[in-house]
């Protein structure tokens, strides 16, 4: 195989999954990820890579694809996929099996200084969490020197926002539905008690 049949291939791939598709049960099935991580997600790699086939977007790294794109109308089918590609590899590993409990010492002082405790933390995310609109996610954040909690639609990320991504919940119907129908804040209590996962948040701070 030549380079030149090489660099015709695939630009994307969908990252594996961190843990087994049944290793968040109860609290998400398996059949919820291997819908989700194996058509959704993989479906945003898959169209990302044919829409930028042949194009100069092809060179470019995830992250970079996705600021280059953000907020232009005629290549939003070109950003939507990239961000949801970037979006879902990092819900993925803001869970994990028998998450949830307390953050490492340094994060959570750092919660403590800029929410005052962690529940009122978590409130905070329940309320993006269960406030935002139709389709998207709830994030922890840091801006600037601060934390904080922030939801974006659809497949909108804080990263073209100056922000820098702690850690994220999905939101999208198709997160929760097989397992939670329209419960959407039972689905978000459950992931904050149980799968968040505080080491990657701690991991994302340093
Ligand atoms: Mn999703």
């Amino acid at each position: 195989m030549s380079n030149d049949t090489l660099q015709k291939g695939p630009v994307h791939v969908l990252p594996s999954l961190p843990y087994a598709e049944n290793a968040l049960e109860p609290v998400i099935s398996a059949r919820t990820i291997e819908f989700h991580y194996g058509k959704h997600h993989k479906g945003y790699v898959d169209n990302l890579n044919k829409l930028i086939a042949g194009t100069e977007y092809a060179a470019l790294k995830l992250e970079k694809l996705i600021g280059e794109t953000a907020g232009k109308p005629d290549k939003a089918g070109i950003f939507n996929n990239a961000s949801q590609v970037w979006n879902h590899t990092f819900f993925w590993n803001s869970l994990k099996p028998k998450g949830g409990g307390e953050p490492p010492a340094a994060l959570k002082k750092k919660i403590e200084t800029d929410f005052g405790t962690m529940d009122a933390l978590k409130k905070e995310l329940t309320t993006a969490a269960t406030t935002q609109f139709g389709s998207g996610w709830a994030w922890l954040v840091l801006e600037g020197s601060v934390l904080k909690v922030v939801k974006t639609g659809n497949a909108d990320s804080p990263l073209t926002k100056g922000m820098k991504p702690l850690l994220t919940v999905d939101v999208w119907e198709h997160a929760y539905y097989l397992d939670y129908q329209n419960r959407r804040a039972d689905y978000v209590a459950a992931v904050l008690d149980k799968l968040i996962n505080w080491e990657f948040a701690a991991l994302n701070l340093e």
